[in-house]
């Protein structure tokens, strides 16, 4: 059994992302919390005027516990939104609940990307858990069918989090346009908004990309033992 890859190097700068984004995203979350919007909007009166303008009445908004727990429930169709973001009118907090709130949007527009991510979750709920098992259990004892199945399930996981990426994206560039339009933010505010919300998706771009070079590395352990 390999016990270090040539492609461990690429992951552990992966992972180093991973974990320079998180912090960063936290950083600039709570700097641009400092930041009041000069519209004096909470976070709850601009995702509820985000939704009222796209006719989604009908969605409630509802705040929870907890740090950046913000998101949208498309069984349910409920925006809930963690308590910072819910009370506070901050550049961050406006920011966070319009993203949400373009979530709320790709559900009712049936946005073929998000369609496609709630298509997959069944099956990726399912597959995404045995795939760790069934990878290690070829590579312990060489059985090369048994790592095939679980690069498969990993296949179905990465390919999961590569259609998040343009859901991510999409969301935050209607919130974006949106809080210019409604003037829920001025034009010099928007350089903030899109500090925060490009940090919250570089979170997901470093997670996609470490899965991705995980899933390279078992192709390339599967490629060696079947020559
Ligand atoms: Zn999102």
């Amino acid at each position: 059994m390999i016990l270090f890859h040539p492609m461990d190097f690429l992951i552990f700068i992966a992972l180093g992302i991973s974990i320079w984004a998180q912090f960063r995203v936290k950083g600039t979350f709570n700097r641009f919390t400092q930041v009041q919007a000069s519209s004096g909007m909470t976070g709850y009166e601009a995702a509820r005027r985000m939704l009222d303008a796209n006719g989604l009445h009908d969605v409630p908004i509802e705040p929870v516990q907890g740090a950046l727990t913000d998101h949208y429930d498309p069984i349910h169709r409920v925006v809930r939104l963690s308590e910072p973001v819910y009370y506070e009118s901050s550049i961050s907090a406006i920011s966070v609940a319009c993203h949400e709130v373009g979530h709320a949007i790709q559900h009712q527009q049936s946005y073929p990307m998000l369609v496609l991510r709630h298509r997959m979750f069944p099956l990726v709920n399912l597959t995404s858990g045995a795939a760790p098992f069934l990878i290690i259990a070829g590579l312990l004892f060489q059985w090369s069918n048994l790592l095939l199945v679980g690069i498969l399930f990993f296949s179905a996981a990465v390919l999961f989090q590569l259609v998040t990426l343009p859901v991510e994206f999409n969301a935050s560039n209607r919130a974006r346009e949106l809080m210019v339009s409604e003037g829920f933010i001025t034009n010099e505010e928007e350089r903030g908004v899109a500090k925060v919300l490009n940090a919250a998706a570089l979170t997901y771009v470093a997670a996609a990309l470490i899965s991705l070079l995980e899933l390279l590395k078992f192709i390339m352990i599967f490629a060696n033992n079947r020559d």
